[in-house]
Formats: structure tokens, sequence, C-alpha cells
């Protein structure tokens, strides 16, 4: 992955590479400064006795040490564990532990987490201290089926997993994303999306391969952010639909503020119509991209492009709500239980196979081959795919409840939802029933100023049986301050049902 580097370095050696701002100004790296400190800090990695095949965990919020780091592992073959810096402490112990990681490098607003850790830790400045101090080494261009990364999944489901990602995993990617995308080294791109992410992950393995610009920020404060796209001329974002809701719902957005981004890519999570009907109002002149994928896939497998999301014909054929067509070089099915492909139309599992694929999940065999069958990634995800290969997602497999034996697809009541005045955010989860086996459960985020009384159960039931049938209205309410999120911005649902059944 690091020829993206040495590529750009012969096209724009003097252009930026990589701008990080700070409560006190920007750090600004050129692709040959980035270069340069990437051999010294791999330099440091290797005095420290990191080798080729090696884990270093990771554990920063978005950072221009944290891109170093990235690469420095790269440059020396070792394997690069971002961690998810909302984690708790046992946690992160447990995924330090799992990957069997020869150090964890730690920022230092997050030190706390790494305490009483067995295994040696530094602190990431301190990393950068030591760098300064060594020669360069040379890049051992490791590359092919070599791991590049261990990325934890967001445990929106359950347990995290570790997946495997190789270097050849994420060029693939980035070539997939790239041909759909047509990434272009002018593009200014603000990386809001974590880095122990696929998507920020992904996002910066192509901008740097393209010679592109990354912004990044520690934190994803909504002002601060548009005052960013404002003041560095951002061109282009890769978001999650609650961190467009944000953006939108922050009294200081303005259309003219934020005109430079014409390039917003979306995905991780149902993207709810009235809020994508919102942001293509508020940014006119915008490209929209709706991307699926998952970290098994390196990221984006499917792309829903810009003529989808504006040109009355695709509208009309309702391809505002697609996540698009298989990119370049994934192959995506629709198939049953049994592993046969459904016909258009008919909703069944998504399959993904291509040289994006994961090889499978660290130390969890059986859970690769649970998921890997016949060469075919099984997502877990429903959906179904009309006759010209346009995929929409239904829901989670996980996520369905089987209610008195029909199935309810917990995105489609979610979506319901949403539209009632009063409803701010909606999650809909089952919660087990003698009777029924599960039943449909609403947990729901009034809008601001709503009194409990105002949203009682039987005005919902009957605002969804307008749309649904009965069996898919909920028969319990809760009203709820905020939802519980993943650091991705998805709602946990593990939480709220343990949230539920205390
Ligand atoms: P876990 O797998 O542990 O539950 P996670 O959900 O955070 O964690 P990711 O790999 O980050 O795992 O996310 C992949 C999932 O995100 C997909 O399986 C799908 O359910 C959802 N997803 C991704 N893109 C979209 C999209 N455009 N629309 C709807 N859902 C999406």
């Amino acid at each position: 992955l690091t020829q993206g580097l040495h590529r750009s370095l012969q096209r724009h050696p003097d252009k930026p590479a990589l701008r990080h701002l700070t409560d006190g100004g920007v750090r600004e790296h050129s692709f040959a400064q980035l270069l340069h400190d990437t051999a010294r800090h791999a330099a440091a990695l290797q005095a420290r006795g990191v080798q080729g095949g090696d884990r270093v965990a990771l554990l920063a919020p978005n950072h221009d040490l944290l891109v170093r780091a990235l690469f420095a592992c790269w440059w020396l073959g070792a394997v690069a564990c971002p961690l998810n810096v909302r984690w708790s402490a046992p946690e992160v112990a447990y995924a330090v532990e799992d990957s069997g990681a020869a150090l964890l490098v730690v920022d230092e607003s997050l030190a706390p987490l790494a305490q009483g850790l067995p295994l040696s830790v530094i602190d990431l400045a301190q990393w950068a201290q030591e760098a300064e101090g060594q020669s360069p080494v040379p890049d051992l261009r490791v590359g092919g089926d070599a791991l590049a990364a261990i990325l934890y999944t967001g445990g929106t489901t359950g347990r995290s997993k570790g997946v495997m990602l190789s270097h050849a995993n994420f060029w693939s990617a980035s070539m997939t994303r790239g041909a759909e995308l047509n990434n272009a080294p002018e593009a200014v791109s603000l990386l809001v999306a974590p880095l122990f992410h696929v998507a920020g992950l992904g996002r910066l393995v192509g901008q740097t391969l393209v010679g592109g610009t990354c912004v990044t920020m520690a934190h994803f404060k909504p002002a601060a952010v548009l005052q960013a796209i404002e003041q560095h001329q951002i061109s282009d974002m890769v978001v999650v639909p609650t961190m467009l809701q944000s953006l939108l719902d922050e009294p200081s957005f303005s259309p003219p503020r934020v005109r430079s981004l014409n390039r917003i890519a979306f995905g991780a999570a149902p993207m709810p119509p009235d809020l994508l009907r919102r942001a293509l109002q508020a940014w006119p002149q915008a490209e929209f991209f709706q991307a699926y994928g998952l970290t098994e896939t390196a990221g984006a497998v499917c792309i829903n492009l810009p003529d989808n999301h504006r040109h009355p014909e695709a509208l009309a054929q309702g391809r505002l709500n697609s996540v698009g067509r298989a990119g370049l070089g994934a192959e995506i099915l629709i198939v049953d239980e049994s592993g046969r492909e459904l016909p258009p139309g008919q909703v069944g599992e998504i399959v993904v196979r291509g040289p994006m694929v994961t090889r499978g999940y660290w130390h969890l065999p059986q859970a690769s081959a649970d998921a890997l069958r016949g060469g075919w990634f099984h997502t877990g995800d429903a959906g179904r795919m009309d006759a010209q290969g346009y995929l929409f997602i239904v829901d989670r497999l996980k996520d369905m409840i089987i209610s008195g034996g029909e199935n309810v697809y917990c995105a489609e009541v979610e979506s319901v939802l949403r539209t009632h005045p009063l409803v701010s955010q909606a999650a809909v989860i089952g919660l087990p029933d003698p009777h029924w086996g599960e039943v449909v459960h609403a947990v729901l985020v009034p809008v601001a100023g709503t009194l409990p009384e105002q949203l009682p159960l039987q005005d919902l039931r009957d605002w969804c049986r307008e749309q649904l049938a009965g069996y898919k209205c909920p028969r319990g309410l809760s009203l709820v301050p905020a939802l519980p999120l993943s650091a991705a911005g998805k709602v946990l649902k593990t939480v709220l049902r343990q949230q539920l059944a205390a």
C-alpha cells in the first residue's frame, strides 16, 4: 500500500498529501515529507523489534500521526490493527490480546485505556520523537496477499471479529471505487469516517493512490466540520447518514458555506429517504454516491451513481433508494438458504465474490468457513436485485424479527416510523414473547420539545398500520433521549436489547 506514496511523490512531489486540523491550526505534509517521515517512523518501529508480519495495534483518533503510523507499518510489512477509539478498556484489551500485537501505539488522549496491558505500549507523539533521530530505512514493498490490516468489525450484531485484509484486498477495493467514482488528484477529501473503520481507511488508501489531499480532524463536531469545509475548500467526503443529519441540523449550516463540497459518498447504514432528499436540496450542485460494502469486502462493492439521485427517470424507477450495481471486479448475487441464486425481485441473502473479499477472520476458522462458502462471502444482509442489477438492501438478516411465523424487516418499520412528524430517530428490535416468539418493539427519539403523552403507542401503531401489515406494527414502545451509536454512527441494537432486558 506504500506504492501510492511513491507514485504520488513522482507525480506531485510538493502537493499536500495530508492536512491535519487542530484547534491551534493546520499541520501540512507534502507527499515528499510524508514519504520521508514514514521511512523514519518505520526505522523507529524496527528499532523496537517490529518485523514483517507482526501486528501493531494503533489506538488514536484521525490524526496525521496515525496516518504516518499506518504507512510505517506497511513500509515494514507489519500488520496494522487500528482500534476503535470508543471502546472501553476491556474491549481494547480483548482486541490487543486477540490480535497478538507486538506493540500498542496510543494517542495520549486515550492512554488510560492502555494501562496495565501486557505488551509494550508507546505514545504516538513519543514514536514521532523517536523517529526524528532515525535514518530512513528502505521500503520493503510488501504487497499482494500479505496482510495489511486486521480490522475489528463494529460489533453492531455481536462480538467484534478481526477481519483480515491483505494489501491486494485494499488495492482492488480502491480500483473498484476509483472506476466508479473517478477519483482525481485535485480532490480535497475530509476524512471524517474513522481510520479504524474501513470507510476511513479505504478513503485514505484511495486518495494517496491518486495523489489527492486528505484532511484529518480528530473528532466529528458538526460546527467545526462545516468550518473546515468552508476554510479548506473540501471537495469530497465519505459520511454515514447520521453525520449528514447532524451537519444539516447544525444551526450554522447554510448551503453557500459548503458549496465547495461537490462529491458526497454515503453508506455503512440505511439512508432514510427524507434525509437524502434534504441533503440533495442542501447541495444542489453536488454529486451523491451511495456505497454498500462491509469491512470484509475492504469497503464499497456496490455503488449508486449520481444520476440515480437526481435524474427523473431513475427516480421514477425508485433508484434513489438503491445501493447501486456491483462495482468493477465485484460479483454480487442474491441467494436462498441453500445458496441457490434467486431470480430478480426476490429477497434473499446478499453474497459477494471478488479480489477485495477477506480471506477470513483472524484465528476464527469456523466463523471464516461459515461466512465464506463456495468462494462467496455471505454478508448476513437481506436484499433484492432488480432485472437491471440494481441492489436494494432490505435489512440485516440478524435484524429480522420473526413474529408469529412472519418475517418483519426492522428497516422497513423504522423507515415508516421516521416519517411520523414527532419522531426524530427510530430503531426497531424484536423482544421475546411467549405467544408470538418475538414481538416488534420501537425505540424512538422524539423531536425536541415533544412530551411523552404526545406520542402514545396507539398513535404510532395507527400511523404504521396505514402503510404496513398489522404484524409489522410495534407492540411496544420506548422513548429515549438518544440511541446508542457505534463509532461508525450505527445504532447498537445489542445495547438496546440489553437495556430493555435490564
Ligand atoms: P458487525 O458486523 O460486527 O455487526 P458492523 O455492522 O459495524 O459490525 P461493518 O462491516 O462496518 O460491520 O458494516 C457492514 C454492514 O453495514 C453491512 O453488512 C450492512 O448491513 C451495512 N451497510 C453498509 N452499507 C450500507 C448501505 N449503503 N445501506 C444500508 N446498510 C449498509
